[in-house]
């Protein structure tokens, strides 16, 4: 990161005693601290103004702002932050009216602006008329990522602007990569709440994970970049999982979430950056096709791909992982030629795990609500559907959930009772929460339970093998995943 790039922390808590707590117990790793005011319903604004510790920057905004403080208590609280001579105190346009804050002394102004629904189309004439309007200040322009390449007008604003001049992002699911990327782009700043803080605006990353996960202070202009494309991406463990094992490594790429609802709003991203690879997930996983130069064989059978490598001549070549999950994380426990294998759900997931039984040698049995779904399925993969009360009737080697029914917040029910186990091993390809309900009624069967965490690593450590072209450091990815998963149902069992 460069020097320039001052960390801030954003403490946005809603009490004073608990703003007054965060401020005190500020990341070593932040420059200074901002101090939302407005959102805090017992404010004492001395015990904040008045307590040591890092510089602040003073935030108060009005409701016509985004913020929580009604707009004539706002003047007054401002009056007060600069009595208190605090380092940096943000400022909106209509404040330069404001007589008092004509002269600021040692306190620098930040100037904002804020759009909290789109990307205004010119961004440089709004660049210069914050300049013009206080000459010094640092100006602070954060708008809404209504599409990814909104982000990429950003990224030519940082690189136009004056050194120093100017901090810039863009907000919302979209705008999350010009968080992590906004240093290298020039930004003189990025906001972080601490992990678990209170988020300010919609798609802040934690301080703790743009230094620990996304390594955002290293990033350079020959970084390397691989990432996740989908939508919606919010709790995907991808970006956890393959940036331990890029920072394990020491590897100079970072793994980046990229949320589109089309692939049309991505496709600049591709163009116009270091992408060298893509997990690609829901709605994506069929669309891809159209923009890829080269298919593997399986996954034009299965019709999705879940991983694109971007080739060295630029070419794209896409491949599905599923299918290569589910077989490493079954073949650890039994060999697959000739057992009979129930798959329940005829979806995305169960087309990739078909396909790969099937190729694997096993006998598969397609089991859907939907019996026309299933025959279709069935006859694609070269299975066989079967009734719903064939569970009950019949035995099988080994069972598998592609349903949803089990995942969060669904975690209390089974997608199948007890009676309807009859097999020697199970498997569910939800992996939140790590064991669901459905591996539960197993084990207390005595039945072999396999978790979706194993399906999820193994296609993991698939993609990698694409990216890279050597093996995956697994210990290391397993390791970040079942951290994160234990630690999730710690906090909701
Ligand atoms: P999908 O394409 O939407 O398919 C879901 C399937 O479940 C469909 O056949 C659907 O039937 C069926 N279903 C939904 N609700 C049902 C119900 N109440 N009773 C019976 N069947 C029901 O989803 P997917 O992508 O295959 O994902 C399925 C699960 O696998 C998800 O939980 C996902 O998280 C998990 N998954 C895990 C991994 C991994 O790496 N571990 C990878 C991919 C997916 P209808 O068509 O009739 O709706």
């Amino acid at each position: 990161m460069s020097s320039r790039c001052l960390v801030i922390q954003v403490v946005a808590c809603a009490t004073t005693e608990e703003a007054r707590r965060e401020y005190l117990a500020a990341d070593p790793r932040a420059d200074l601290v901002e101090l939302r005011l407005d959102g805090i319903r017992d404010l004492d604004p001395d015990r904040l103004l008045g307590a040591a510790g890092k510089p602040k920057l003073i935030t108060i905004r009005s409701r016509q702002q985004g913020g929580a403080a009604p707009a004539a208590a706002r003047a007054a609280l401002l009056r007060r932050a600069l009595e208190a001579r605090v380092e940096y105190l943000d400022l909106e346009m209509e404040d330069q009216d404001l007589p008092f804050l004509r002269r600021t002394g040692s306190t620098r102004v930040v100037l904002s602006f804020h759009d909290l629904v789109a990307t205004p189309i010119d961004l440089p004439a709004l660049y210069a008329r914050l300049r013009a309007a206080r000459p010094g200040a640092l100006v602070k322009i954060v708008t809404f990522a209504e599409v990814p390449s909104d982000i990429l007008r950003v990224r030519d604003l940082l690189r136009a602007a004056e050194p120093g001049s100017l901090i810039a992002l863009c907000a919302g699911a979209k705008g999350v990569p010009s968080r992590i990327l906004a240093p290298l782009w020039g930004s003189a700043a990025l906001f972080a709440p601490r992990r678990g803080g209170t988020p300010s605006a919609p798609g802040q990353v934690s301080l703790e994970d743009l230094f620990e996960v996304y390594r955002a202070d290293a990033i350079t202009p020959d970084t390397r970049l691989l990432g996740i494309l989908g939508h919606p991406l919010a709790h995907s463990l991808s970006p956890r999982v393959h940036n331990a094992a890029l920072t394990a490594l020491g590897l100079n790429t970072r793994y980046l979430p990229f949320e589109a609802a089309t692939l049309a709003e991505f496709l600049p991203l591709l163009s116009e950056m270091r992408i060298h690879g893509l997990s690609v997930t829901l709605p994506h996983k069929e669309r891809i096709f159209a923009q890829l130069d080269m298919v593997e064989p399986l996954a034009a059978k299965i019709g999705a791909v879940n991983t694109v490598t971007v080739r060295k001549d630029g070419s794209l070549y896409g491949s599905n992982t599923d299918y290569v999950g589910v077989l490493r994380a079954l073949e650890r426990r039994m060999r697959l030629r000739g057992r009979r294998v129930v798959i329940y759900g005829a979806g995305g997931s169960a087309r990739a795990a078909a396909f790969a039984l099937t190729q694997a040698g096993a006998e598969v049995f397609i089991c859907a609500r939907r019996p026309d779904a299933g025959r279709k399925l069935a006859k694609a993969a070269g299975g066989e559907a079967i009734k719903r009360s064939a569970l009950r009737s019949q035995e099988f080697d080994a069972l598998l959930n592609a349903t949803p029914i089990g995942m969060f917040p669904l975690e209390k029910v089974s997608p199948l009772a007890a009676s309807e186990l009859n097999c020697t091993l199970v498997m569910d390809l939800i992996y939140r929460p790590i064991r669901t309900k459905l591996l539960r009624l197993a084990a207390s069967r005595k039945i072999a339970c396999v978790s979706g965490a194993e399906m999820f690593l193994a296609q993991g450590f698939a993609q990698w093998e694409h990216w890279m072209g050597s093996k995956a450091p697994e210990s290391i990815m397993r390791n970040a995943v079942l951290r994160t998963l234990k630690n999730e149902e710690n906090t909701r069992w």
